[in-house]
């Protein structure tokens, strides 16, 4: 049987500490900008981003163009500590909402 450990706490995962919650995480660029650029011809959109990607590269930027799907192990109080706060963001700053 495979051994499994969180990947947050390092902790092992058995039948005794309960289930492995299995985390994934896919990210990849939105094409949100390309669908808002009516009054652009498609050809400049892409031009235009190939610009953009040329120009990050030209800066050392690692930039994602592709999809890019993780996976993580979590034993479950990670997993719950996760979920409260999946950005790791500060709880000092309230969330805002647009209002949208
Ligand atoms: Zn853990």
């Amino acid at each position: 049987m495979r051994h499994f450990s969180c990947d947050l706490c390092g902790k092992g995962i058995t039948a005794a500490t309960g289930p492995r919650m299995v985390l994934k995480l896919e990210s990849y660029p939105a094409p949100d900008e390309v669908d808002a650029a009516d009054d652009f011809a498609e050809t400049d959109v892409v031009e235009e981003v190939a610009q953009l990607l040329r120009e990050a590269e030209d800066a050392g930027e690692d930039v994602p163009t592709t999809t890019r799907k993780s996976a993580f192990d979590l034993c479950v109080p990670c997993h719950r500590k996760f979920l409260s706060n999946p950005l790791g963001r500060s709880r000092v700053a309230a969330p805002r909402f647009s209002g949208n």
